[in-house]
């Protein structure tokens, strides 16, 4: 995990809170049903970032960074796959929040079989 992210994370969660306060003040007659709205819009903006940060952490996602013997191989054929850098892949999360990751990208050098590997 990246040292940052304590700070970075703190710095979400703040959002989330001094927004939330913000926008009660700023709606004093609000219903339970539309507070529990507002609080999930920020907080689904905060889990997904957090996601994102969590996800791109992972060093299983790195191929370039796995030893020779844990090198995947090919579903398909059993070859040696060989990395194709990192695109990014977005996805979609809980409240509708976009997440890219970006993860290694691997290309089987026998069959052209391309995928992105697991972890
Ligand atoms: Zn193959």
């Amino acid at each position: 995990m990246r040292d940052d992210f304590d700070a970075k994370w703190n710095e979400l969660a703040q959002e989330v809170m001094s927004g939330m306060k913000e926008w009660r003040l700023q709606h004093p007659k609000a219903t339970l049903r539309e507070i529990e709205a507002a609080l999930d819009e920020r907080l689904g903006k905060m889990r997904a970032r957090m996601l994102e940060d969590a996800a791109v952490a992972s060093a299983a996602a790195d191929l370039s960074q796995r030893p020779a013997a844990e090198r995947l191989k090919c579903p398909q054929c059993g070859a040696d796959l060989a990395g194709r850098g990192h695109p990014t892949r977005e996805l979609t999360t809980h409240f509708n929040q976009a997440v890219h990751l970006k993860r290694s990208y691997a290309v089987c050098p026998q069959c052209g079989e391309g995928f992105f590997p697991p972890g």
